[in-house]
């Protein structure tokens, strides 16, 4: 028999079920229970410990995604990112995060740390030197986000793991955008991985969660700050992600397709100024993002011409909806400055490249054709609505 490693779509089918030993049935049984008698005194069983039959057995499917030894669910992206971060962070500790972050995580940082006595810099630019520049004698961890939102830069894995190592720091990498499909830096020696798991692990923009990948002994330091801080993940919705999971090697690869075919088209187009895909030979990071990533994934972004109102654009589209989250089997798209990036100022978005008119297209699963016929039908409403108002 075949004893290697196990292929993607198997481990997301298969790994971390719950066997039904009762009945046989072909999925998880879900076991809603918040009380466990005792088996014996090491196995205290209990939701906010992390540790039901459904949590355990999901949290082995993402580290069997992300090539790891132990993983870890949480109760949203932000709670797996809150406390990796302060797991490894204490007073008078340091930490370097790359400049373009989620907007959550930014927000964390910003407003959080100091009163927590821990410091931070963020690098004014991707190239591991920036990295490197912020570096100083207290720093504990280095953090980044490739590719990153909504420029989809990339931050060369390898460079950074090595910096890490020399540093004698923690790496940690916030993998939501790639997804494990696309992405798995451990295998580039990053330390630990950070999911979003509301977005690609879930898929379907009905579940806010978490999860956390990483070495047996790193899952347990941040264990130990989860249990105290409480952000673990209802049973029910533990369920629910295991079940998406078992699709998300298909989406996140039809996204890729769609996205790849989205990106040439909005490449080509004549009202279309500027477009941000990895996946794209133009893209400044695409050898890296080609040596580092498995697929080019499903999010981009672009630049309508001047002469467009981005929003008037926004508002036109019928089948491609305006949404803040991204992720989903269903095509969204949102405007960077109005929404996700309003909390981070004209100054310092007009520094990272982030235009008024930039818009950030999350790509679903539709034919891309009848996506591309949406954004032709919107351009066309507006550029009549501006011809009429300019006479
Ligand atoms: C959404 C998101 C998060 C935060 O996740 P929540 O589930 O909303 O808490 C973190 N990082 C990235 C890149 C995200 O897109």
């Amino acid at each position: 028999m075949h004893q290697g490693k196990k292929g993607l779509n198997t481990i997301c089918t298969h790994v971390g079920e719950v066997e039904d030993k009762q009945f046989k049935g072909a999925i998880s049984p879900l076991y809603m229970s918040s009380s466990y008698a005792f088996e014996d005194v090491d196995v205290k069983r209990y939701p906010r410990y992390f540790n039901t039959p459904n949590q355990e057995a999901l949290c082995k499917k993402v580290a069997a995604l992300e090539h790891a030894e132990a993983g870890l669910i949480f109760g949203s992206g932000m709670a797996a990112v809150s406390t990796s971060l302060m797991a490894f962070l204490g007073a008078g500790d340091h930490v370097v995060l790359q400049n373009a972050l989620y907007g959550g995580t930014f927000n964390l940082v910003n407003e959080e740390f100091e009163k927590y006595g821990i410091e931070y810099s963020f690098t004014d630019g991707l190239r591991p030197e920036d990295f490197e520049a912020k570096i100083k004698a207290n720093t504990r961890v280095i953090y980044v986000e490739t590719p990153s939102n909504p420029l989809l830069k990339i931050t060369d894995l390898n460079a950074i793991a090595k910096i890490a190592k020399r540093h004698n720091l923690v790496s940690m990498i916030d993998n939501t955008f790639a997804s494990p499909v696309n992405q798995n830096p451990i295998d580039f020696g990053i330390d630990i991985i950070i999911h979003s798991a509301t977005k690609y692990m879930g898929g379907h923009s009905d579940i806010c969660a978490g999860a956390v990948a990483t070495t047996q002994a790193y899952i347990e330091r941040i264990f130990h700050l989860a249990k105290n801080l409480g952000g673990s993940l209802s049973d029910q919705t533990v369920w629910l992600l295991e079940r998406s999971m078992k699709t998300m090697g298909l989406r996140v690869k039809a996204q890729n397709e769609n996205a790849q075919h989205m990106a040439e088209y909005l490449h080509g187009h004549s009202d279309i100024a500027a477009v941000y895909y990895p996946g794209l030979p133009s893209h400044p990071d695409y050898e890296l993002a080609k040596s580092q990533m498995h697929g080019f994934g499903g999010m981009l972004s672009f630049e309508l011409k001047e002469t467009f109102d981005a929003s008037a654009f926004q508002k036109s589209l019928k089948l491609i909806k305006s949404s803040m989250s991204l992720a989903g089997v269903e095509s969204t798209v949102l405007s960077p400055t109005q929404t996700s990036h309003a909390l981070m100022g004209a100054e310092e978005r007009d520094r990272q490249g982030i235009k008024d008119g930039l818009i950030r297209f999350s790509v679903g699963i539709e034919e891309p054709k009848d996506l591309i016929f949406d954004i032709e039908q919107a351009l066309q409403s507006v550029r009549s609505k501006q011809t009429v108002s300019t006479h």
